[in-house]
């Protein structure tokens, strides 16, 4: 008999004949004698829905306002698997964050979880009965209601499981495991039996919207045992999906690249003709943390005559509040004759931790690209991933040529 804290992402409750579907899962476990918390995401594309009403009334509302508006697509669908738990005779009991008491700072829209209460759903575990938590909020310390950031049901799902000490956390998707990419671009993705916890924190930090990173990394942080499985298999015959292993086991076969993942949503700026000076890189970076905006990739050109020019990402939707920032700012921070920015690229990514190991990834990386006629802007590497940013009217060529060039579509004992 184990604890066991399951999620259901949006598709899986997207609709009343899928949270039967849900239930019906939900209660094979409980049969077996499991105890259950589930976490549950708004129904598919509500949680768009409510942000683009919000976004109807104003440009830019509220962030306490905008999270009070979110957080209810997620209440909506723990009352409706309380009540399609109860109608096949189970006991189960709904909890919104705030009723659960998943504590988090006050940064709405993207806030992070301090602290799980977990005397009310132990109580209920105890009587047998099963808890059904809604995923991607909290409540802070003032009692305001937060969300996670988009994707956040996962990391609520993952941090019960860190905080109950529950034997494992299972993620249901409309996907049967974590594929070596989105196998809504390339078919001929592969499932992972396994990836390794390192590899799977690049992924999803590189695009892969499978898990939200957050989740990964509480998941890594506490070590839960967490698994990627599809909700749309029968209970009784479903697939093993993907385990996210913490230890290299020394017998599995390990492939040197294991996925590729994408992100479409980036924006380039570039400060052209700055002075090539200690402190410039910082004066610059300062203008844009200062606005609250997360720097992806950097790159600085030596430049002739002491000038130099100075690149880097961010994500799409804060490109045009970063250009103005610079803007403000050039002639103050920093001097800049130019400021130019690009908000239609895309950023690609082979991960691997075969990478440590082996020479000439990048190589084989660059030559697919080339043979494809495709210009690289920016490149970035790690230890066991390699960036780069191409047009994004490229991207989908791109993942496709990369899959085939590391021969993803086979198996690690089948690569020549
Ligand atoms: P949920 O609503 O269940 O949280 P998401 O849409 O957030 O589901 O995540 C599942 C989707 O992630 C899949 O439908 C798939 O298109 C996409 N995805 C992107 N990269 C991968 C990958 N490497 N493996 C599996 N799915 C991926
Ligand atoms: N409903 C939220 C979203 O769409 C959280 C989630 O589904 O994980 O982002
Ligand atoms: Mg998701």
């Amino acid at each position: 008999m184990a604890l066991i804290v399951q999620k259901y992402g949006g598709t899986s409750v997207g609709s009343t004949e899928r949270i039967k579907n849900v239930a019906r899962r939900v209660a094979h476990f409980a049969k077996q004698g499991h105890r259950l918390v589930v976490v549950v995401s708004a129904m598919s594309g509500e949680t768009n829905r409510l942000l683009a009403l919000a976004k109807e009334l104003s440009a830019s509302p509220n962030p306490r306002e905008l999270d009070v508006v979110a957080a209810t697509g997620e209440q909506v669908t723990i009352g409706l698997l309380a009540i399609a738990l109860e109608a096949i005779g189970l006991r189960a009991r709904s909890y919104t964050g705030g009723q659960v008491r998943v504590l988090t700072d006050d940064a709405y829209t993207k806030a992070r979880i301090l602290e799980i209460d977990q005397a009310a759903m132990r109580r209920d575990l105890d009587a047998g009965t099963v808890v059904v938590v809604a995923g991607f909020q909290g409540v802070d310390a003032a009692g305001n209601i937060t969300t996670l950031g988009r994707g956040g049901s996962d990391t609520s799902a993952v941090a019960l499981a860190a905080a109950l000490a529950a034997d494992e956390c299972q993620i249901y998707t409309d996907v049967d495991g974590v594929y070596t990419t989105d196998p809504r671009i390339v078919p001929e993705a592969r499932r992972l039996d396994r990836v390794t916890f390192e590899e799977m924190l690049e992924m999803a930090s590189l695009g892969s919207k499978v898990l939200q990173i957050r989740s990964v990394e509480f998941a890594g942080k506490y070590k839960v045992k967490l698994r990627v499985l599809s909700s749309f298999e029968e209970p009784e015959a479903s697939g093993p999906g993907t385990l996210i292993t913490y230890e290299e086991d020394e017998d599995m076969e390990q492939a040197i690249i294991s996925g590729i993942a994408f992100q479409r949503d980036e924006a380039k700026i570039t400060l052209m003709g700055v002075e090539d000076r200690p402190g410039i890189a910082a004066a610059i970076l300062g203008t844009v943390a200062a606005a609250n905006i997360d720097v992806d990739m950097i790159v600085q050109n030596i430049g002739a005559s002491g000038m130099t020019d100075f690149s880097f990402t961010v994500n799409r939707n804060e490109y045009a509040k970063a250009l103005e920032a610079l803007k403000a700012a050039n002639g103050k921070a920093f001097v800049a004759r130019d400021i130019v920015g690009d908000n239609r690229i895309a950023k690609v990514s082979v991960v691997g931790i075969g990478m440590k190991s082996h020479v000439g990834i990048a190589s084989r990386m660059f030559r697919a690209l080339a043979d494809e006629n495709i210009n690289i802007q920016m490149i970035s590497t790690s230890e066991i991933k390699i960036s780069v940013v191409i047009d994004e009217k490229y991207l989908e060529l791109a993942v496709r040529v990369l899959h085939r060039a590391f021969e993803l579509e086979k198996a690690a004992g089948e690569v020549a």
